[in-house]
């Protein structure tokens, strides 16, 4: 079992104001994994200080020095890639394999990238009688969910310091061993005092304190669309700077001339990576209501490929949920789609034979989904795909709009140049044409309520620096 009971702050893990834990459970046998302190208000505002007092020396440690502690990370993260990888695998429920390339390389490959953009960047330039300075936003609250743990961590806490701003992170309570591991790599890479500190807990506790708190000066926030709103309305009171990476329910768009097999193939992966926990999944597709009967069937061809298996495992390829209350939300969902007159093409509701012990639930595709359906509409969090069928183009692009979402997408089409002019109507962050591979450096985040702000590559970055303009007089 992994018990952490101290709180990594101003450099020393120090014990916290409360007794009070929290307990994570394994995603694939449900025992014990581990428990965390749950923090106080105390605790935060003791981290927050730490970060407020360590905050104008590292936006004055030049950014070749920050990028050197960022490599050091990077470095220290590789080392601990298969105990992060079991790890996480237990939090989340992603297969081992894929946790150890994405749940752990994705991470060490960004704390790199990071130190050479800090290296990199320009800092200030020249803009007539004026030179254009960025600098370090200052001290971030990051708050990060559960899906991709470190990954999320990461997009924060490795953009924040290598612009020049001190951190406090609370991690999800679902899946933070993760982050302390990742603070004993820091401490290990001699990161000063008070840039880094690490508190965990309930997010309406320690969240909220990060999120209201006066001298927090960035709130930078991943998680459900409904504590986005939260947060947003407790920063607002100190009009500081919020960063939101919200829910999604993105729509895979195939147009009649698409390779209708290569394209409910590719739909599927996106939909059932990490058990269809992730914020871009493709979860509604859209098929032209004349093939409708032909897409079906391929949908389920594909969909009982995907065997359930333990994560912990080499061989396999669809793990279970990270919760128990994941695994009750999204089963209530299919339930909730059949009420509501969609058909059953594979999957279902039931617990899966074999598999009572661990949060899985069977990968499931519901066809004939109405658009404005609940399972349309609402984020499910789990392996589930809605067919909905179109009449033409503009339907097509209609009912991908219509969403209170915009994370992501795809568009399928024989005809590259087509499925672009569709690409463009479709309102949301990202979108992938006749399955384009995720692009780590470019940007990544939300039109409408899937948030505001990019994380990713340079983007990343700019998020948490501010303008200063520098004015001198022109000579005369
Ligand atoms: P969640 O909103 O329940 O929790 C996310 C984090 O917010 C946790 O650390 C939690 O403790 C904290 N929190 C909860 N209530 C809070 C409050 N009132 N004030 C401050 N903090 C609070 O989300 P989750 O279940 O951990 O993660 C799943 C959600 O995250 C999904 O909706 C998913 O789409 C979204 N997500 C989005 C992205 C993206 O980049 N857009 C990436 C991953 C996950």
């Amino acid at each position: 079992m992994t018990a952490y009971d101290r709180f990594y702050i101003n450099g020393q893990w120090v014990a916290p104001s409360c007794r009070d834990t929290l307990e994570v459970f394994h995603s694939a046998d449900e025992t014990l994994m581990g428990t965390i302190p749950a923090g106080t208000a105390a605790d935060t505002e003791a981290a927050i200080a730490a970060a407020a007092a360590a905050r104008d020396a590292w936006a004055a440690t030049p950014p070749a020095d920050r990028a050197g502690y960022l490599r050091r990370v990077a470095a220290g993260l590789k080392a601990r890639t298969d105990e992060l990888a079991q790890l996480i695998t237990g939090e989340t429920g992603m297969p081992i394999k894929l946790a150890r390339a994405i749940q752990v390389g994705g991470p060490v490959y960004h704390w790199g990238k990071y130190a050479e953009l800090a290296e990199s960047f320009t800092f200030e330039e020249r803009v007539g009688n004026s030179v254009v300075v960025r600098e370090p936003v200052g001290v971030v609250g990051a708050i990060t969910p559960w899906n991709y743990p470190l990954n999320q961590i990461t997009l924060k806490v490795a953009p924040a310091l290598a612009a020049g701003c001190t951190v406090v992170l609370k991690p999800s309570e679902v899946a933070p061993f993760n982050a302390f591991v990742l603070a004993e790599v820091i401490d290990a890479a001699g990161l000063p005092a008070g840039v880094f500190n690490l508190v965990t807990g309930l997010g309406p506790v320690v969240g909220e304190v990060l999120a209201r708190h006066p001298d927090v000066d960035m709130v930078s926030f991943t998680g459900s669309t409904r504590a986005g709103k939260r947060v947003s309305e407790v920063a607002s009171a100190t009009v500081k700077r919020v960063a939101l990476e919200l829910g999604g329910k993105s729509a895979s768009v195939i147009l009649d001339d698409a390779d209708l097999s290569a394209a409910v193939k590719g739909t599927l992966n996106a939909c059932y990576l990490n058990s269809g926990q992730t914020c871009s999944a493709h979860t509604r597709m859209l098929v032209p209501a004349a093939r409708y009967e032909e897409a079906k069937a391929l949908a389920k061809q594909f969909a009982e490929r995907f065997t359930l298996g333990d994560p912990r495992e080499e061989g396999t390829r669809l793990g279970p949920l990270a919760s128990a209350a994941q695994r009750e939300r999204v089963t209530s969902y299919i339930r909730r789609g059949l009420a509501e007159g969609a058909e059953l093409v594979s999957g279902g509701p039931d617990i899966p034979a074999g598999r009572e012990t661990g949060f899985f639930v069977q990968p499931t595709v519901l066809g004939k989904v109405k658009p404005d359906a609940t399972v349309a509409q609402e984020e499910i969090f789990g392996p589930v795909l809605s067919i909905i069928t179109y009449d033409n183009e503009d339907d097509a692009v209609r009912i991908a709009n219509d969403s209170i979402y915009g994370l992501g997408g795809g568009v399928w089409s024989g005809d590259e140049a087509r499925a672009v002019r569709v690409a463009r109507r479709i309102r949301t962050g990202q979108v992938d044409i006749n399955g384009g591979e995720f692009n780590v450096q470019a940007p990544f985040g939300g039109f409408k309520q899937s948030g505001h702000g990019r994380e990713n590559g340079v983007y990343g970055l700019e998020e948490f620096l501010e303008y200063k303009s520098l004015q001198f007089r022109s000579p005369k």
